[in-house]
């Protein structure tokens, strides 16, 4: 099922948008990857795979394989949520690659490419290189979400991966703000609730002092 609510894509990360990809946003937990449309439209709006391929692995697929995709990939997104709740806060240092061999053994299947195209005339040369992939079997459909973790893992200062301060809140989110003050998955979501409940607090406590 496609969900009917836009998936989340306000870590600043697409590694931690990927696990970011079942929350609560409202009342109801959603589960984006529940199943193989879920999977799809996800990629789809994570921008990680072109429409076209989309459409031919629908038709290509046989019955219930992006369904089983789908589950893979909720492995994968658990697996590598607990390596980002134990490693978060810190820096990553060499001794920590071992435990990402999964995630090494996934990158090995892809079969990318690199490719010269044209580049808009606005722009000062007239090619640039394009990395492509092959989307040979619908597997290949996991290889751009582990490339966004071996981003992550490779590219980002894990002293600033955070987890929303929102007391029931899953969302995770690089903070890349200056000065690393960022607290809230989004204003709109936490930072509002956070400050109603705040002020609700001191209200009471006028009153009670009163
Ligand atoms: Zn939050």
């Amino acid at each position: 099922m496609t969900q009917p609510i836009p998936a989340l894509f306000l870590a600043d990360s697409l590694g931690l948008d990927f696990l970011n990809s079942v929350a609560t946003p409202v009342d109801t937990p959603i589960d984006w990857l529940e199943d193989g449309e879920g999977l799809l439209s996800w990629l789809q709006q994570a921008r990680f795979v072109p429409d076209e391929v989309i459409s031919s692995m629908r038709v290509r697929a046989i019955p219930g394989e992006i369904d089983r995709l789908a589950a893979q990939a909720r492995s994968l997104r658990e697996w590598f949520r607990a390596f980002v709740k134990e490693h978060k806060g810190h820096r990553l240092t060499a001794a920590d690659l071992s435990e990402l061999e999964p995630l090494n053994q996934l990158l090995k299947r892809d079969e990318g490419f690199d490719e010269i195209v044209a580049n808009g005339n606005d722009e000062s040369a007239a090619f640039r290189l394009l990395r492509s992939r092959r989307w040979t079997s619908p597997e290949a459909l996991l290889l751009p979400i582990a490339e966004s973790l071996a981003h992550l893992v490779c590219e980002e200062d894990f002293s600033h991966v955070k987890a929303c301060e929102g007391p029931t809140c899953t969302l995770l989110f690089a903070d890349h703000t200056r000065g690393h003050a960022r607290r809230w998955c989004s204003m709109a979501m936490c930072g509002n609730r956070a400050k109603q409940a705040a002020h609700r607090q001191r209200l009471k406590s006028t009153r009670s002092n009163a």
